[in-house]
């Protein structure tokens, strides 16, 4: 085809399938390559016993990312994947008899806060989903799905659109105070600040826009029939079906550049791969560590490494449940929150932690699952893969602690046998040069969402996609850095004098 640029993507999770997608969609010849076995990079799966669970992410929003992405490329989301919408959105628990849960719709999830706490926390939380629809909308079509810009250019961007916007932005007020105007019930300021921990920060930090992460659940939780993989195993089968090459336990050693332009990747095997362009969407902080050389790392530039966001303890099990009804997604929430975060600043896993679990075999509310089965338990965890490994004793001590906590909510869970545990050193091991930190750099203080990297880095040819990157975090947003990076090097490309505009044919329907 003519005008078909050669492109190299690293990294096949979300941002890098997604890029893959959009750019040989729209004509492009791509390659991705891939350290691990499997695409899906963090949507991965863990084996316990001759079972497999997902030991990455659980709970899947904004489908609207994936059926504009899969449109785009002249397929349909739902041929593709199976998706069901969580009418029950998580089943929560501080005690034996303080249980609740939040739902899909505002009104059912007033009335059970209302039952749960007083009809002032009941309007309280009407309140609050209020507002965090007013920011989801101020944001969505200004910062999540365009290219990275400072907070002037955001206030112009929203000020064209709708100027009171602007004002319902909140950056300079952290999630856990602005939750103090919703909410006097502190059981409800834990529940909601928890929000900050999807993109691995502290609500005592995180600024009150992040709050927009619970309207977004509001706008829908899907539950994926063959676990969350089967969303990336769909991305990577149309990414093939657009003549996408996957190269598999490849991994990228070295951005090849000449005449200050990224021209290739080499591969630790000593095979090289020339390119017209390459995309990194390994974490940003591998790039700026050196992983894939000097003149790659000053590409993102930055002498200071940027605060990581947290990690994780994980255990995956074959387990028998009983006592409270699990629902899918379900939190057990420490007492003392300021404690917890306190622990995970000062580097520790959290003496008392809040414990989230996800019942695998079961749907949104809890039907479904019998006998032995299969359980996904998380628990924050500072970022210290790189320097600190827990031994055996103080993690078997920490999986009583959580099971004890539960056990003190009312769900006696006992493993089948021995769990599969997943510190940050082993996400470290998968994510090199991130510590483990899940979720990129944190989201703390008010310019943190404008200080992540954007698509486009220093180097000529050279781009970046991935939850490391801007709009950051999380499954959707991971995917829509992808988009925007496949758009941004279109557009590079198109207007250079080598390239034959035919080849952008064919664009996203991103805003
Ligand atoms: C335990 C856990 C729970 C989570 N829960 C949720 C959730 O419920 N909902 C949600 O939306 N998000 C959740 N997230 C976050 C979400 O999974 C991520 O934000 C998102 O999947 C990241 O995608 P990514 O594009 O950054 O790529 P990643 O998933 O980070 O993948 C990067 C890929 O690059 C590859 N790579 C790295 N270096 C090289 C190299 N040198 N050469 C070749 N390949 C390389 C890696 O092997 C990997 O496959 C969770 C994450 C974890 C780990």
């Amino acid at each position: 085809m003519s005008g078909r640029s050669k492109i190299v993507v690293i990294g096949s999770g979300m941002g890098g399938l997604a890029c893959a997608i959009d750019l040989a969609a729209a004509g492009h010849e791509v390659t991705v390559v891939e350290r691990a076995a499997t695409p899906g990079g963090k949507m991965h799966q863990v084996a316990v016993g001759n079972r497999r669970l997902d030991g990455g992410p659980t709970i899947l929003t904004m489908r609207w990312v994936f059926d504009q992405l899969f449109a785009d490329a002249g397929a349909e989301l739902d041929t593709h994947v199976a998706l069901r919408p969580a009418g029950l959105l998580a089943r929560h628990a501080w005690s034996r008899s303080e249980h609740l849960d939040l739902f899909a719709e505002v009104d059912r999830s007033a009335d059970a806060i209302g039952a749960f706490a007083g009809a002032r926390e009941a309007r309280g939380y009407r309140a609050f989903a209020a507002e965090s629809a007013r920011i989801y909308g101020a944001l969505r079509d200004t910062f999540l799905t365009r290219d990275r810009c400072g907070l002037v250019g955001l206030s112009w961007r929203i000020a064209q659109q709708n100027l009171p916007a602007l004002f319902a932005l909140r950056p300079y007020e952290t999630l856990w105070q602005a939750l103090g105007d919703h909410f006097r019930d502190p059981r409800l300021r834990q529940l909601f600040g928890r929000y900050a921990t999807y993109c691995g920060a502290s609500p005592f930090e995180a600024p009150a826009t992040l709050m927009l992460i619970a309207h977004v659940e509001q706008q829908g939780v899907w539950l994926v029939d063959g676990d969350m993989r089967a969303l990336a195993d769909a991305m990577a089968a149309l990414a093939a079906s657009r003549e996408v090459v996957f190269r598999y336990q490849a991994e990228a050693e070295r951005i090849l550049v000449r005449h200050g332009r990224a021209t290739g990747v080499a591969l630790r095997s000593g095979e090289e791969i020339a390119a017209d362009a390459v995309v990194v969407a390994a974490d940003a902080s591998a790039l700026r560590a050196g992983a894939f050389g000097p003149e790659a790392a000053a590409a993102v530039g930055g002498a200071r490494a940027p605060v990581r966001s947290l990690s994780a303890v994980t255990w995956a099990m074959s387990a028998h449940a009983e006592g409270l009804t699990p629902a899918r997604h379900n939190v057990f929430f420490s007492r003392d929150y300021r404690a917890e975060f306190d622990d995970l600043a000062q580097g520790r896993v959290p003496a008392q932690p809040t414990v989230y679990l996800c019942a695998q075999d079961r749907d949104d509310a809890g039907e479904g699952a019998g006998g032995a089965e299969r359980l996904f338990l998380l628990i924050n965890a500072p970022a210290d893969g790189d320097r600190s490994a827990r031994d055996a004793r103080e993690l078997a001590r920490c999986e009583t602690t959580v099971l004890d906590h539960l056990r003190s909510c009312g769900l006696a869970v006992t493993p089948t046998g021995s769990p599969t545990v997943t510190t940050p050193r082993e996400f470290e091991a998968m994510f090199p040069h991130t510590g483990g930190a899940l979720y990129g750099q944190a989201m703390h203080g008010w310019a943190a969402a404008f200080r992540r990297p954007g698509s486009r880095s220093r180097l000529p040819g050279l781009y970046l996609a991935g939850g490391s990157v801007h709009p950051g975090a999380g499954v959707p947003m991971a995917a829509l850095s992808g988009r925007l990076a496949a758009r941004r090097l279109m557009q590079d490309r198109a207007s250079t004098s080598t390239f034959r505009r035919g080849a952008t044919a064919g664009g996203t329907s991103m805003p």
